[in-house]
C-alpha cells in the first residue's frame, strides 16, 4: 500500500523521494492507527486529554523535520518545494484527515511570525514543540467573517472578540467559536479578531498570542461527526495583554492578509483531501479484489471496474488542480479564487469518492469495523471546514468579478 503512485515517485529527486517516503511511513505507522483509535473514542475529551496519543503525533511529526514550507529557496527551488508541499499534504490526508489538519493548522502562528520578519516573534512562535491554532470564527460570526474585509461597518452585530489598544499593549477580551482546530490544546494562536485603536477606529486584524496565560481559558473539546481526531474548542480571553508588536496584521492590511491566509489554507485543504479521496479509492480497490460473492471477487464485475475508474478520474482531476494552485501560489501572489476552486473540488471529490467506496463495500461499508465510513464522515466535515463550500464559491465569484468587471454591483453577504 502506497500513498503516491509510481509515476509521481519518478518525478522526485532522491532526497525529495526520501522525504515523501518518510511521511508515507509516518502515515501508515502513526496517522492511520492513531486516527482510527481517536475516532472511535466516545468522549472527545479523551482525544485531547494529556495522556492522549494525539500529542505524540505532533511530537513525532516535528521530529521528522519534513515540513517543505520551512525550506528556504537555497535549499530547494520554489517549483520543487511546491511539488513536495503538495505531495506531503496529500500523504498526510491519505494517513488521516483530522490529524493532517491538526498538524497543518499548527504551523499557522510560526508562518505568520516568519512573514512578520520580527526576530522576537520568530523566536517565540517558531520555537519547536509548540502547537498552534488559527482562531477566526466566532459564535455570532461564521461565514460572514470570511466576507468581511477589514472594516467593521459590514459586520452585522458586535464582534465576540476584541483587541483594544492600551498604551503600548493590546488587551484581548471575548471568545472564539468552538470550531477552532487545536483550540483546547494549542500553546499559541494566530488570532484574527476585531482590533480597536486608541482613536476608536476598529477593523479586523491579526495578533500572535501565547495561550499559556492565566487570562486564557478553553472550552470543552467539540463532539462532532467527522475528523474526530482533530481537537476543536472555544478559546476565551479575559483581559489578555499582548505587546503592540504582536499585532502582525493591522486593520489596514487585513483584507490582503485575510485573502492570503484563506488562499494558503484552502490550497493546503485541496491537496490534503486529494489524499483522503485516494485513501478511499485504495481501500475500495483492495476490498473489491478480496470480497468474494456469487463465486468470484467483486472486481470481476465490469460495473465495479468502471466505478473504480470513475473514482480515479475524479481524483486525478482534483490532484492536477490542487498541485497547479500550490505551484501558482508559491511562484506568485496567492490566487484566492484558484485556491478556493482547489479546496471545493478536492473536498467534493473526497466526499463523492468516499461515498462510492462505501457503496462498493456494501453492508460492510456502513460498519465501523471497516475504514470507509470514517472517510465519508471526515470528508463531509471538509465541505464546511475553512469556509463552507457554497460560501467560498461566493467569495471567489466576488474576486473574479472584481477582476473582470469592477463596475458590477457588489453582492450583499447578508442577503445572498
Ligand atoms: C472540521 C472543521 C475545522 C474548522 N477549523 C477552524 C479553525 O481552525 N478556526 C476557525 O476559526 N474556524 C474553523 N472552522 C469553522 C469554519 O470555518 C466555519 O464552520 C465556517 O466558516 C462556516 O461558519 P458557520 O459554521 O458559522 O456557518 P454559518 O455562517 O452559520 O453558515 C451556515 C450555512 O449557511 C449558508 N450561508 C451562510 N452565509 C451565506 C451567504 N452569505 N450566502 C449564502 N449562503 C450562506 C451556507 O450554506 C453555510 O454553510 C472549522 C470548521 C470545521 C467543520
Amino acid at each position: 500500500v502506497a500513498a503516491i503512485n509510481d509515476w509521481d515517485r519518478e518525478t522526485l529527486a532522491d532526497d525529495e523521494r526520501a522525504v515523501v517516503e518518510v511521511v508515507e511511513q509516518f502515515a501508515l505507522d502513526v496517522l492511520r492507527p492513531v486516527g482510527t483509535h481517536l475516532d472511535k473514542l466516545a468522549d472527545p475529551a479523551e482525544v485531547s486529554a494529556p495522556a492522549s496519543p494525539l500529542f505524540d503525533v505532533f511530537a513525532r511529526y516535528e521530529s521528522l523535520g519534513v515540513d517543505p514550507a520551512s525550506l528556504t529557496e537555497a535549499e530547494l527551488a520554489p517549483e520543487r518545494r511546491a511539488h513536495l508541499q503538495a505531495l506531503v499534504a496529500e500523504v498526510l490526508g491519505w494517513g488521516d484527515a483530522g490529524l493532517a489538519i491538526g498538524l497543518e493548522v499548527s504551523a499557522f502562528p510560526r508562518l505568520l511570525a516568519t512573514l512578520s520578519g520580527d526576530p522576537d516573534l520568530i523566536g517565540r512562535f517558531g520555537a519547536p514543540g509548540r502547537i498552534g491554532c488559527w482562531p477566526i470564527t466566532e459564535p455570532d460570526h461564521g461565514s460572514d467573517i470570511l466576507f468581511y474585509r477589514g472594516h467593521l461597518e459590514d459586520m452585522v452585530g458586535r464582534p465576540n472578540c476584541l483587541a483594544r489598544r492600551d498604551g503600548d499593549q493590546y488587551v484581548v477580551q471575548g471568545q472564539k467559536a468552538a470550531w477552532v482546530s487545536n483550540g483546547t490544546i494549542a500553546d499559541a494562536a494566530a488570532l484574527f479578531c476585531a482590533v480597536q485603536e486608541e482613536d476608536g477606529t476598529t477593523g479586523l486584524g491579526a495578533l500572535l498570542v501565547d495561550l499559556d496565560d492565566p487570562a486564557v481559558t478553553r472550552g470543552k473539546p467539540l463532539d462532532k461527526l467527522g475528523q474526530r481526531a482533530l481537537d476543536q474548542g472555544e478559546v476565551f480571553f479575559d483581559g489578555l495583554r499582548v505587546d503592540a508588536h504582536q499585532l502582525v496584521v493591522p486593520p489596514a492590511a487585513a483584507a490582503l492578509a485575510g485573502d492570503l491566509a484563506l488562499a494558503m489554507a484552502n490550497a493546503a485543504m485541496g491537496s490534503t483531501f486529494v489524499g483522503v479521496a485516494q485513501a478511499a479509492l485504495d481501500h475500495a480497490v483492495v476490498y473489491t479484489r478480496e470480497r468474494v460473492q456469487g463465486g468470484g471477487p467483486l472486481v470481476r464485475h465490469q460495473g465495479v471496474r468502471s466505478r473504480l475508474f470513475e473514482m480515479h478520474r475524479r481524483i486525478e482531476a482534483a490532484r492536477a488542480l490542487s498541485r497547479a494552485v500550490i505551484l501558482r501560489n508559491t511562484l506568485g501572489v496567492p490566487d484566492l479564487p484558484g485556491s478556493i476552486a482547489s479546496k471545493v473540488t478536492a473536498t467534493q471529490t473526497a466526499f463523492e469518492v468516499a461515498n462510492d467506496a462505501v457503496q462498493l463495500f456494501g453492508g460492510n461499508g456502513l460498519s465501523r469495523e471497516y475504514p470507509v465510513e470514517k472517510l465519508l464522515r471526515d470528508a463531509r466535515a471538509s465541505l464546511i471546514e475553512d469556509g463552507s463550500n457554497d460560501v467560498l464559491g461566493l467569495i471567489a465569484a466576488e474576486r473574479l468579478l472584481a477582476a473582470v468587471a469592477p463596475d458590477a454591483p457588489a453582492a450583499d453577504a447578508r442577503t445572498t
